[in-house]
């Protein structure tokens, strides 16, 4: 396909040169599934805690799931919700829905009974896939909906062995037998529903550059979730782009540690799509988990890691990982966050694996920028943009790029972004103009053209008339020897507005106190900068995706307060 063309990402200096223009394929995004069926049907696709598919096996069930979806019937642009971990089924439901023209709307499993119901009516989904453990939530979260039919899943359908060896012992007590009432309206198993499906091909025609593939709502860090409309031309054309920037990974030979969830936008981009447009494999784990991915690099030996910064956090110092754990891994992408320079470097220390930082949000599929794998790279940047992607940074208002070295807030222009927000005219017209999305994010442009994320607009601290950038504080509490993790966020305070408070977790085995703390802070940051006040805890709330939610660590504050 012409998908894996391996052409050469650009990385002279930007925005001096000439952009290289991709012909980018204008199809249904499941084509690429049915092109690396088509050229490598023998290889293996997923594997799935030791059950193995092939090419040909997923492409058969993904068939089933289409026509058994069409037989409802669906319709053209009907919204299927999904709301599965990673797990072979999440994937035959994906490629599934878009054979059979609908849009996917990807719904995180660890939503409460609200938050699904908000994305049920939001979305106007008429179907809902969802694992068994998480029906429960799902019997009143569909009242009132246009959920018309629940297709019920366990890990087991996905699996070779019992589901009783699955599932912790506490759980099954909390659902005994993991009841799901079979009977209710339109719930449907899995394995029925996808049985009686014909295995018939089956892809429908797209207007790629105007049908959704995807409503895709975005994390829980940026507010109230709206959903970002991806047509299939978005999400091929990231696919594309992301390939060409690891030119040298090679077609049906690469294995991904399919660590992040592939209901988030960046697992489905540079996991789901990315493996699969390249005849990959995708070795699937059902969530994150040092040991449970130890296990699986050590089993399966991975080339290809995208991650999160916390991933990568949690490996270092892990207490079961061994020298040549990684030595298979040819790449580890990080992104969603930002990562510390010093967990770059001491990862990239302790492993043979390369360890990149790239950038992306929802609205732009998500990939907008990368550091060069194989060439010239800047730690502490997001790195270039990739190929065909416009960026710039931009002040208050207007679009005119500012020169290199100021700081504004960071735009950008693609084939990958967005064509809008479901049922928002305005705030996409806030976001979007000429083009150019505004991303929120603030930052920097260096004279080669090597980006910097300062931090999110709407996360700076804005104490006594100063503006603090909580990320920077936060890279000055990594470098402590003791801190494993560390979130800065802004609280209330009766005298600045907002006062700069640190939340962190210790490493086992150190200890360190306020005044230390205090101390290593005073003598590298300017003291407006200096956090007030700390908090040591075991944890930090972490989105699925491992972005940390300053937002709950400011609730809680807030909560706190009221308190008292
Ligand atoms: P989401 O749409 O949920 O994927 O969130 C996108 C946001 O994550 C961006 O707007 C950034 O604020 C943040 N983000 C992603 N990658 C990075 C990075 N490498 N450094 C800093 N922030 C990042």
């Amino acid at each position: 396909s012409d998908v894996h063309s391996g052409a050469r990402p650009w990385h002279s200096k930007y925005p001096l040169q000439v952009k290289p223009s991709y012909d980018y394929p204008k199809s249904n995004i499941a084509k690429l599934l049915i092109d690396a069926e088509t050229a490598y049907p023998n290889n293996e696709a997923l594997d799935f805690l030791g059950r193995s598919y092939t090419y040909k096996e997923l492409l058969r069930q993904c068939r089933k799931m289409a026509n058994a979806l069409k037989a409802l019937p669906i319709a053209k642009g009907d919204r299927v919700a999904i709301m599965l971990p990673n797990c072979p089924q999440a994937v035959v439901s994906y490629y599934g829905a878009l054979m059979a023209g609908a849009v996917v709307v990807q719904t995180n499993p660890t939503y409460t009974e609200r938050e699904l119901h908000f994305q049920l009516v939001d979305s106007g989904a008429t179907v809902l896939v969802v694992l068994d453990l998480l029906m429960p939530r799902v019997v009143k979260a569909r009242e009132k909906t246009a959920v018309r039919f629940v297709v019920v899943t366990s890990l087991a359908d996905g699996l070779p062995f019992p589901k009783n060896l699955l599932y912790p012992i506490k759980r099954r007590k909390e659902h005994p037998d993991l009841k799901v009432d079979y009977n209710g309206e339109g719930v449907k198993r899995w394995s029925a529903f996808v049985g009686q499906g014909v295995a018939q091909a089956i892809c429908e025609e797209v207007n790629a550059e105007e049908d959704l593939a995807m409503l895709q709502y975005t994390g829980g860090t940026t507010g109230r979730p709206k959903g970002v409309m991806l047509t299939h031309a978005n999400l091929l054309a990231n696919t594309r782009q992301v390939d060409a920037w690891c030119y040298r990974l090679e077609p049906g030979k690469e294995r991904y540690l399919a660590a992040l969830p592939m209901f988030h936008v960046f697992g489905l981009t540079v996991l789901l799509n990315q493996a699969i447009g390249r005849a990959g494999t995708l070795l699937l784990l059902p969530r994150f988990e040092p040991r449970m991915a130890l296990e699986t690099i050590r089993r399966r030996k991975p080339t290809v890691f995208p991650g999160a910064p916390t991933m990568y956090i949690s490996l270092l110092d892990h207490p079961l990982a061994k020298d040549g754990d990684f030595a298979s891994v040819r790449l580890c992408v990080s992104g969603a966050a930002p990562l510390p320079r010093e967990v770059q470097e001491r990862f990239e220390l302790q492993t043979v694996g390369k360890l990149i930082e790239g950038y992306g949000l929802t609205e732009a599929s998500p990939v907008t920028h990368c550091n060069p794998i194989w060439g010239f790279r800047k730690n502490g940047t997001i790195g270039l943009p990739l190929p065909d992607t416009d960026a710039r940074i931009v002040g208050e208002s207007g679009l005119e790029p500012l020169p290199p070295g100021e700081i504004g807030e960071l735009a950008v222009r693609g084939p990958q972004i967005m064509k809008g927000y479901w049922n928002r005219p305005e705030e996409t017209a806030e976001a979007l103009r000429e083009g150019w999305l505004r991303t929120g994010d603030i930052g920097t442009m260096d004279e080669e053209g090597y980006f910097t994320i300062i931090d999110r607009k709407k996360d700076i601290i804005l104490a006594g008339g100063y503006n603090v950038y909580p990320r920077e504080v936060e890279e000055v509490l990594f470098e402590h020897p003791a801190i494993k993790e560390a979130s800065v966020a802004g609280v209330p305070d009766a005298y600045r507005g907002e006062t700069v408070k640190a939340f962190v977790v210790v490493k086992i085995g150190w200890q360190v106190s306020e005044m230390q703390l205090d101390r290593w802070c005073r003598e590298r940051l300017a003291a407006y900068k200096v956090p007030r006040s700390y908090e040591f805890r075991d944890s930090l709330p972490l989105s699925l995706i491992g972005k940390v939610l300053r937002r709950k660590l400011k609730e809680e504050e807030e909560e706190n307060d009221l308190n008292l």
